[in-house]
Order: C-alpha cells, then structure tokens, then sequence
C-alpha cells in the first residue's frame, strides 16, 4: 500500500516524453573530467598528443573509491588541463581531438565473472556510477555488508522537463529487466519492486509486459508527485521503511538503483564498452526543438543547445538537471558527465517580491521531511549553530518545495543551502 507522501505537484512539462534518443553527431573535441563521480578523482593514464580510441580507459585512480574514465571519442589527446566543476572544487580534465572515425578499442571484450567479487571487479572498471545525479561509483553501490532483501529500481523521474530515463524505459525495457534480473542472480536479492510515476503510462506498460515471466519483479506505480525520485522519499513511499538520520538504504534492507544505471550495467555486461555516452533531455523555453540525444561524455553542452536549436541571446539561465534540484551552468562550454540527465535552456526568472512570513504552514507541510523550514531560515539568520543542528538542517536534500510553496517567496531552501555550508565551517570542515 503507497504511504501518504508530502511534497508538490509541479507542472510536468515534458515536452520530449515522445521523442526518442537521436545521436548527436561527433563533437570536434571532449573534454572528459577526472572527477564526475563520488569519492577519489582519477589520475591520466595518458599523454599529451597520444591517440585514443573509444572506451579506451584514459584515467584511474588505485583507490577502491572511485570510478575509472574512459575515452568517449577516438582521437588524439590534445589538453590535460585544470577543470572547475560547477559544483565547485577543481579537478584534472583530458581534451580529446575527435579524428571522427569512432575507432573502439580493441582490448574491449563482453567481460566474464563467475561470482560476486569477479562480477563487482569487471564493473569496476566499467567506469560505472549512479546516473541519476549522485554519482556513486556502482561497483561500491552493489557490495553493500548488510543483508539486501529487496533492490528498487528508481524510475521516478519526478522533476519537470527531464524525461530520459522515461526514454530509456520505453525503447530498453528488456535490457532494463535483464539488467535487474542480472543483479538479483548475482547478488542473491530476492525481490525487486520498479517505482514508475502515473505520467509515464508507456513505460509503464513495456516493463511490465517485459517482467511478466519474473515473478520476483513488480512494478509500483507511484502518483507524479515530487520529490518522488529522492532515495529515501522513495523508499519510504515503496515499503514503508524510513532510513534513520545517519543511516544508509542498505541498513533499511534495500538497496536503490537508477534505471539508467541498470541499462547501463546491462549493455556493458553483453558488450563489454565501458561508460561513455548517455542520454540528455535537451529542453526550455529558449530551445526551438526539444530533444532526447545520446551524447559522448564530454561533449560542450553547447554542441546540445545549438543542436536543438537554442536561441543564446533569451537564454537567461542554463540548468544541468532540472529546474528544481538541477545546477546553474555559468556557461554553455561546460562539458557533459556521466550524471548530467538533462540541460535546460530558460529565459529570465519572473520577478518574485520577498515578503515577510504569514506564518501558514504551509512549508511544513510540504517538506517530504517534516523539516521546519521556516524556523531554520530564523535559526540562519541568527547563525545559531545549535538550533540549526536541533532543527536537523543537515537532513536537508534542497529540494525545493518549501519555498515552491511559500506564498510569501522565501528562499527557504536557499537559507538552508547556507546554513549547510555554515555548520560545515563552524566544525572545521
Ligand atoms: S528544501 Fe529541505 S526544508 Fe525545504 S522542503 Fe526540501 S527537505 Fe524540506
Ligand atoms: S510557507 Fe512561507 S509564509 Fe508560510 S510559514 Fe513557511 S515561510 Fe512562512
């Protein structure tokens, strides 16, 4: 039975939920960084002016931690430069000169295991992370120490605009159910429950006709209600477990994995090529053509825009991700990672008056978290370190509502942005 989950009901605008992946052609270069995942950058294992081929494993890192990266294009190296994340921080970046020949490289082979520690060592090497925006390098994901009763499978896809992994759903649903049959076998988990949202009746459809012989698979429709897709919204909502402060899935018995990261570990288990495309949603009110493109890691986001048409002189804001947990782009020559879903392309935000709180409860009510946002925007405001630990603002997952909600247009989850960054500087971090 779905629990009562709090949240918001966003305009879905997803114009491209009908538009299928096209390729994008070769870019003339990609700059790929060292570090698009969670845990320790990876170093190159390459020089300048060498050439590479595609899925050639062009960086690593000795750190069980991380996730190596691969050449996306053939060609020649022709940069290894500092790069700047939007995220912040700075990391080592490979510039390829793509030849456009799309040569692969010839050590790559449909890798082999015969248990789990030789399944988690080939995808190791896979370059595999969480494709739903964290990051997590896949091979650590699927060893947890707990016991796993149950793998969700997260096809939520609740912000608006964004519809890849509604693409994937709907032209991959045997490598999706492959895939997820393939982790059950492996990893000894005995069910596996998919979590689709109402809005995405085709997807739903072609995953339950392709689980249909697997008695082991079900598939959870879920109300189109965001943050649908957060980890622990979504495991509450599907089995009525609640991960505890400081805990993590596999504590609750369960362990949460993006559709397309499953796609994914699917095609590279039959073909053996490592992560180096994936699927965009290209969409705002400044592009002429929304589309879905599989695109090289490392591709300019521009090469995007410009492909669908974008007009640059409206464009006011550029998002990777979605409008409402997506990041601001500084500028279109941002490369693609290996978790970017989606890059909006919006005009000016309209013009929104702060007014003073009225006090009607309504962020509470919205918060997927029970948080009181409205008490910890006064707590920041004070720079009161202890009430801001007691109102648990690192619970927080800035996902927006409360100030979606606000009547008198708050930065609610801004504040709480701060007030995160507040306490890390307050203990030293
Ligand atoms: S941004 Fe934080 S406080 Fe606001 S609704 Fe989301 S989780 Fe709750
Ligand atoms: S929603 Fe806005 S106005 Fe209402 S209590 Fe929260 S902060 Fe105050």
């Amino acid at each position: 039975m779905l629990r009562k989950l709090h949240g918001v009901r966003l305009p879905h605008a997803k114009a491209t939920a009908h538009e299928p992946f096209t390729a994008l052609p070769i870019p003339e270069k990609v700059l790929i960084p060292l570090s698009m995942h969670i845990g320790t950058p990876c170093t190159p294992l390459v020089k300048l002016r060498q050439s590479v081929t595609v899925g050639e494993c062009i960086a690593s890192s000795e750190a069980q931690f991380s996730a190596d990266i691969h050449a996306s294009v053939s060609g020649t190296v022709t940069a290894i430069t500092d790069y700047r994340p939007a995220r912040g921080g700075v990391c080592k970046a490979i510039e390829i000169t793509a030849d456009g020949e799309q040569t692969h490289c010839p050590a790559i082979a449909v890798p082999t295991y015969t248990d789990r520690t030789s399944f988690l060592e080939a995808l190791r090497h896979s370059g595999a992370v969480g494709m739903g925006g964290a990051g997590l390098p896949t091979h650590i994901k699927l060893n947890p120490k707990q016991k796993i009763e149950q793998l969700l499978v997260n096809a939520a896809e609740c912000e608006p605009y964004i519809t890849a992994d509604d693409r994937i759903m709907q032209e991959k649903p045997e490598v999706i159910i492959a895939g997820i049959r393939r982790i059950l076998d492996v990893l000894g988990i005995p069910a596996c429950s998919i979590g689709v949202e109402n809005n995405k009746p085709e997807a739903q459809k072609k995953l339950r006709s392709a689980a249909r012989s697997d008695p082991r698979i079900t598939l959870v429709p879920l109300p189109p209600v965001y943050p649908q897709g957060a980890e622990k919204v979504l495991i509450y909502h599907i089995t009525g477990r609640i991960v505890q402060p400081g805990q993590l899935p596999a504590d609750a018995g369960v362990l949460v994995m993006n559709v397309s990261s499953i796609c994914f570990l699917e095609e590279f288990f039959t073909t053996g090529m490592p992560l180096v495309s994936r699927g965009v949603t290209v969409d705002g009110e400044c592009v002429e053509k929304p589309c879905s493109l599989t695109v090289p890691i490392g591709t300019p986001v521009r090469d995007l825009l410009n492909f669908a048409g974008c007009d640059f002189d409206r464009m006011a804001r550029l998002i990777s991700g979605g409008p409402m947990m997506g990041m601001c782009l500084p500028n279109a020559d941002y490369p693609v990672t290996k978790t970017m879903n989606a890059v909006l392309a919006l005009g000016e935000a309209p013009e929104r008056t702060v007014t003073n709180c009225i006090r009607c409860g309504r962020c509470i009510q919205a918060c997927p978290l029970r948080l009181m946002p409205t008490e910890l925007e006064k707590a920041y405001d004070r720079r009161d370190a202890k009430a801001l630990r007691r109102l648990r603002v690192d619970l927080c997952m800035l996902c927006g509502c409360c100030s979606y909600v606000c009547p008198a247009n708050r930065n609610l989850a801004a504040s709480n942005a701060l007030a995160k960054g507040f306490l890390r500087k307050e203990a030293g971090q």
